[in-house]
């Protein structure tokens, strides 16, 4: 395997511990580049535009896909969401570890279109602890949970399309096996 930086993706259910994951070990290592996604979702309380999201609207996005400037985008519980191309080829051209956090139809565009692309899948420990975190967030109303956790079945279902599954018992546990993953420690 090479020991040169490449693309990661992260995808797993929503709720899982993603972002968690995530904020956790780019605490740690700031050096490992995220790509901030587009999305037509709102943002929920907290959330600031160019920092998790570039938060656009539909006209916005739709401008996005004719223009080829996403290099994967899906329609995730309603909304659309999209990896804006440049920045990421950019990052891995300079030799930067790139990580993409997105769904499991974005990443299915990845293997696709970077086959070179490492991907990786969050699980949770069980079902009823997924379903525990997603509604212990508190951030989505009954019915997009409802939504969520449907989709969720279907993407648990994928795990196999991926190269590495980690388990989400321990934040630090998952941060540091990615890391390694990612060949950044
Ligand atoms: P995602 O980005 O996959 O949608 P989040 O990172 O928002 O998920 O996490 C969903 C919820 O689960 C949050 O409330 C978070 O604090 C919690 N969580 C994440 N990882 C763990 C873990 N290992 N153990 C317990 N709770 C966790
Ligand atoms: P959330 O609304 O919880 O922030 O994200 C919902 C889902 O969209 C998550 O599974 C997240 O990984 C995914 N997602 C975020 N950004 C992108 C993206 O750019 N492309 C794709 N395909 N999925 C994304």
């Amino acid at each position: 395997m090479s020991e040169r930086p490449r693309l990661t993706v992260l995808s797993g259910p929503s709720g899982v511990g993603k972002s968690t994951v995530v904020a956790h070990m780019r605490k740690a290592h700031p050096e490992v580049w995220l790509s901030v996604s587009c999305t037509t979702r709102k943002p929920r309380p907290g959330e600031k535009n160019g920092v998790q999201y570039h938060f656009v609207d539909d006209d916005q996005f739709d401008k996005l896909i004719a223009n080829g400037e996403l290099l994967e985008w899906a329609t995730f519980a309603g909304n659309r969401y999209g990896t804006p191309r440049l920045e990421v080829l950019r990052r891995l051209e300079s030799g930067e570890p790139v990580l993409l956090e997105i769904d499991l139809q974005g990443a299915r565009q990845v293997r696709e279109s970077m086959p070179e692309a490492q991907l990786v899948f969050l699980a949770p420990p069980s079902w009823e602890e997924l379903v525990r975190r997603l509604t212990g967030r508190g951030t989505e109303s009954p019915e997009v949970i409802e939504e969520r956790l449907t989709t969720a079945r279907v993407e648990l279902a994928a795990e196999s399309e991926f190269d590495t599954t980690l388990v989400n018992t321990s934040v630090e546990d998952v941060a540091a096996e990615l890391l390694a993953l990612m060949r950044v420690v």
